[in-house]
């Protein structure tokens, strides 16, 4: 059993921290948030991930993790401290490291034993080697502190399951002793552990990540063209899928990536190389592809409409993708801007992102049109006009051709995640366009 402590109680964070707990470490996550925390402490979790709240409220009453601002106490006689903090994206495309920072010094201030310092938040390469010297600067006991690359992989949505049985473990480290403590603490897991320096570590996440985005950008521009010569994507992709030097992941084609990871990582690797001197033709082209993308439908609709002007416009899903309440670069945020823009009186329905997206976008009259935040599939697709889908939630993939036929004025629909039958939609008469289906001849 170690003690360890977690800073930045976000997706990355909060599922470690509890995770760790589960695996019979003491755990204090450590947030500046004070609201967080208090929510946190009550048994509850701020954001939504499926078990996380039962294995938060479990080792809580076991006496395994407790939540707190109070940095100094956490971190004093930690023997790891794991950063979580976020990297968001700067204006430049540029990651911001200043929460790294700044949790860096607190460490540097409060440290009185020996303690390893792991970053799990994404940084980019080199950053580990600063972070080091920079603790060094601000030390204030006589104590060894190291610092370790630990890049996490996890998917929102499925954040516990993919902690608890990770493909594989990254660890980054300079020397033995960082190395085996790393090991030991992550010894219960009892998972694939891969051991490299720190550089590559940190090069292994952006890698992974900006890969995976370009998997998402190359089936998206192959979709586009896919509808201009009349084939169809799905059945390209499950044509491709057979392939295992492809593999059958990552091959739906869509309205593009959004979320707290792809579109950041993939700036942040294009800013490294040009820092560096060298132009990563792939990456720009999977940020040019996903720009595109994101507001291809809208296009589309664009096209098929005089105006939005007046119209009732049913926008289902409003998260980058389901399982979680983030609205983190999801599609929706450039689309129903636009509508709003355009006059439309949006309708929107999410199982768990309206009350976020209010935040930015709050219920009643909106630029030149309005919103409305309802609480059921039937009650956006009413009387609509036209329907966008922007996430593939499960009580929005069950819906029925016959309710968009029965429920709309006009069933007409703009599906961004290709998740209805085209036969059975023209079956129903419902006027239907997905991405990468629609035969061009
Ligand atoms: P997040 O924004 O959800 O959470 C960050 C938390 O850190 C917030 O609660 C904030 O209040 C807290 N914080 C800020 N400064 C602090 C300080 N000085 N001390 C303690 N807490 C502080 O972030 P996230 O989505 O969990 O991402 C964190 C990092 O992990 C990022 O680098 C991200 O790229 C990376 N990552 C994210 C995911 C993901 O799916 N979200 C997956 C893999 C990696």
């Amino acid at each position: 059993m170690y003690k360890i402590a977690v800073a930045g109680t976000g997706y990355v964070g909060l599922v470690a921290g509890v995770c760790f707990a589960e695996m019979g470490h003491q755990v204090t996550c450590v947030d500046i948030d004070e609201d967080k925390v208090k929510v946190m402490k009550s048994g509850v979790s701020p954001i939504f991930e499926e078990g996380l709240e039962e294995l938060m409220q479990k080792n809580y009453t076991a006496g395994r993790i407790e939540y707190t601002t109070n940095y100094q106490d956490a971190y004093k006689d930690a023997d790891a401290v794991f950063l979580g903090v976020g990297t968001p994206e700067k204006e430049d495309g540029s990651a911001d490291l200043s929460y790294i920072a700044t949790v860096a010094r607190q460490v540097a201030e409060s440290v009185e034993s020996d303690c390893l310092v792991v970053v799990k938040s994404t940084v980019p390469v080199g950053t580990n080697d600063k972070v080091e010297q920079f603790i060094q600067d601000f030390l204030i006991n006589e104590v060894n502190v190291e610092v370790a690359s630990n890049p996490e992989f996890l998917a929102q949505g499925s954040a516990v399951h993919d902690t608890l049985y990770a493909e594989r473990i990254i660890i980054g480290t300079e020397t033995e002793w960082a190395e085996e403590l790393l090991k030991e603490i992550y010894k219960p897991f009892n998972l694939p552990i891969v051991s490299v320096n720190r550089r590559s570590a940190e090069m292994i996440k952006y890698a992974s990540n900006d890969f995976l985005a370009l998997k998402i950008s190359y089936m998206n521009d192959i979709a586009n063209l896919c509808e201009l010569v009349g084939a169809d994507i799905k059945d390209v992709a499950e044509g491709m899928s057979y392939d295992e030097r492809i593999g059958s992941k990552f091959l739906n084609a869509g309205i593009g990536f959004g979320g707290s990871c792809f579109p950041k990582d993939t700036q942040a690797l294009d800013y490294l190389a040009k820092q560096n001197g060298y132009e990563l033709k792939t990456v720009k082209a999977a940020i040019d592809v996903n720009k595109i993308q994101k507001i291809s439908l809208y296009k589309k609709a664009s096209k098929r409409l005089i105006t939005f002007n007046g119209l009732k416009v049913a926008v289902l899903g409003l998260t980058f993708k389901p399982g979680t309440d983030d609205l983190r670069e999801s599609p929706s945020l450039d689309n129903v801007p636009l509508l709003l823009d355009q006059g439309a009186d949006v309708y929107a329905y999410d199982p768990v992102g309206a009350e976020n997206f209010a935040k930015f976008y709050p219920e009643g009259p909106n630029r030149r049109g309005s919103i409305t935040y309802v609480s059921n599939v039937e009650e956006a697709l009413d009387d609509a006009n036209v329907c966008f889908v922007f996430t593939e939630w499960g009580e929005i993939k069950a819906v029925t051709p016959e309710m968009y036929r029965g429920l709309m004025r006009t069933p007409l629909v703009y599906d961004g995640r290709n998740i209805y039958d085209i036969q059975e939609m023209k079956k129903a008469k419902v006027e239907y366009h997905s991405i990468g289906r629609e035969p061009g001849r």
